[in-house]
Parts: C-alpha cells; structure tokens; sequence
C-alpha cells in the first residue's frame, strides 16, 4: 500500500480522518506507524497528500490530512479482456488499474468458461476492492470504471465500435504475424483473448470493426503478463 486511499466516510471533520480493518491493521503491521508519522494519502476521485498520524491506540488510527496534488495522468486506453478464470481476475483488474487504465470490459469469449460467469469474485464488491488495491499500489485515486458483458457479439457489433471510435483498435493475438505497435502516444482501445485465444470467427468480427490483430512476439504469455507486456509496449 503505497497509498491510502480515504473515502468520505472516513472523514471526521473536513481535515481528520479515522481508519479502522484493513488500512488500520496495513499501518499498523507493514508501516509499523506511529503518532506523528507520515503517510501519503488520497482521496478517492480526488486529491493525494500527507496523512499525519495524530492518534493510534487499539481501536484505529487517527489521520490529519493535507491534500495538495493530482493523481497520475490516466492511460488513454480502453480494455477489453475475455473474463480470465476467478483465480486470475483479481489480479487482472488490480494490475490493470496499477497500470492507469481507467475503463475496462470484461467479456465473454467461446473459450471462457460458462462457470466463470457465476463467480462470486464478479461481485461489485469484490472488483471495486481490487480496483482499489491496484490505485493504492500505483498512488492513485481514480477508480476505473470496470463493466462486464455476457454477449460477445452484441458487445462487439452494438457497443464496441462507439467505444473504440476514434482510437487505435488492436487485438493482441499471438498467432499473428503483425507486430503491435510502441509508443503509440494516442488513445487505443485493446482486446486481449482468454486462456485458450480467440477463435476464427472472434477474431473475424473485432476485425470487421476495425480492429488489427498484433502479436509482441513468439512467446505466448499468460493474461495477466500480456495485459502487462502490451500496455508497456503501447505507452
Ligand atoms: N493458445 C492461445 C492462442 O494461441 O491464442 C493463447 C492465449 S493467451 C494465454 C491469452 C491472451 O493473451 C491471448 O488471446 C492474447 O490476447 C494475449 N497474448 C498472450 N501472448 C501474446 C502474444 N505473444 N502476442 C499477443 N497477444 C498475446
């Protein structure tokens, strides 16, 4: 936790803020924290500064807060990920929010799993608080916007060209020839295929919108390392 990030019902007045569960016992165990010490902090959707610590007993800590800079810039990327199996979502969506993606898709694909959608790691819940694991880790405060969607097609014909209109449009495909692109500096909107790849015909319909399918090279890399490798690649 490289931040912490603070949420409105957090404040006790409009410059002290009391932490109790998990941001308490991380101060307390991984910062072994004390009174007067400091600590970066923000506010969601909002400001970042210092978190002075002016009370910690048993019961939770007690913050003064100085708020006086904007988070990091957010990427201009949209992703779009065939739902990865429970296991890995998690540390999709904080890894992706680590990275600044800001809107991001998880769709469904021939090659997810029908069980993966039952999940009880989709729960509103459960994404936000991985969101916020990621913002913490990078010091950010933007909470992404994260949407799933069941139908692939109707995603990819009725909602995706608006999405991606006036981006760059890429799916990263391993068994392509054509190299994905560096440093793109503009927006671009990026799908990435579940465990098994895009079939034929997935590939097919991205394409018939626009979308080119790219490859960053021979080796076939997990979800979560090609989320990774191709947002470094682009930005
Ligand atoms: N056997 C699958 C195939 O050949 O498509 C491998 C899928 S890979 C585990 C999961 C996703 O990560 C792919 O659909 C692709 O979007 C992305 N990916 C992994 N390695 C890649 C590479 N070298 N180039 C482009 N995309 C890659």
């Amino acid at each position: 936790m490289n931040l912490v990030l603070l949420f409105k019902e957090d404040f006790v007045d409009p410059s002290t803020v009391v932490l109790r569960g998990r941001r308490f016992e991380h101060i307390k165990r991984v910062h072994r924290a004390g009174v007067v010490d400091e600590l970066t902090i923000g506010v969601a959707n909002g400001k970042i500064g210092r978190g002075t610590i002016t009370r910690l007993d048993d019961d939770g800590v007690e913050m003064r807060v100085d708020l006086d800079r904007d988070p990091p810039p957010a990427l201009p990327l949209t992703l779009v990920i065939a739902l990865p199996r429970p296991k890995v979502l998690n540390r999709v969506i904080a890894s992706a929010t680590s990275l600044g993606v800001k809107r991001l898709f998880l769709i469904n694909a021939w090659r997810v799993e029908k069980s993966y959608w039952s999940s009880p790691r989709l729960a509103d819940e459960n994404i936000r608080a991985q969101a916020i694991i990621g913002l913490e880790q990078a010091r950010d405060t933007m909470l992404p916007s994260i949407e799933t969607r069941r139908f692939f097609r109707r995603f990819v014909e009725d909602e995706l060209p608006e999405i991606a209109r006036d981006t760059m449009k890429l799916v990263a495909h391993p068994r392509v020839d054509a190299e994905c692109p560096h440093n793109i500096g503009e927006a671009a909107t990026l799908v990435i295929g579940p465990e098994g790849g895009f079939i034929d015909a997935e590939i097919a319909s991205l394409e018939r919108i626009g979308f080119r399918a790219v490859s960053i090279g021979a080796r076939i890399l997990r979800v979560e390392t090609a989320v990774a490798a191709l947002i470094a690649r682009l930005y």
